[in-house]
């Protein structure tokens, strides 16, 4: 969609540190990461947020979930002694959603649970 950064992102238009593509998704760094690892799984397709989802729309979310699974094994973040991951949509402004295009937050990578609590977070 025009005027949507993370679809320039998606088209090659904007930079990112793009470290995962595929048919349906691209992952890239976060620009401002709030966690040693903290990465966007995106969906190609423009979806405004979690709100605008459909049942039509079963298959992106799962291979938005199985992205996450993969890339956070990747990573060495996912196995047990590595603390483990979250992941994290912010749905509209109240919930702290900026870019109005569908992103799942995979944030890990921390080597303690102090490290970890990121305030505002459950
Ligand atoms: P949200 O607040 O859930 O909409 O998250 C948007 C995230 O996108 C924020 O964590 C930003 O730091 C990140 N972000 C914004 N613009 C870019 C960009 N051009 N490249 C990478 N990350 C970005
Ligand atoms: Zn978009």
């Amino acid at each position: 969609m025009k005027d949507c950064i993370f679809c320039k992102i998606i088209n090659k238009e904007a930079p990112a540190d793009i470290i995962y593509e595929d048919e349906k998704v691209v992952v890239f760094k976060d620009i401002h990461p709030v966690a040693p690892v903290h990465l966007l799984i995106v969906p190609k397709r423009h979806i405004p947020s979690v709100q605008h989802l459909t049942a039509e729309d079963a298959d992106i979310v799962l291979h938005l979930l199985l992205t996450a699974q993969k890339i956070a094994k990747k990573e060495n973040i996912a196995t047990a002694g590595k603390m483990g991951y979250k992941l994290v949509f912010n749905v509209g402004k109240g919930g702290g959603q900026i870019i109005e295009h569908l992103h799942l937050h995979l944030l890990g990578g921390w080597r303690t649970s102090q490290e970890r609590d990121i305030p505002g977070m459950p």
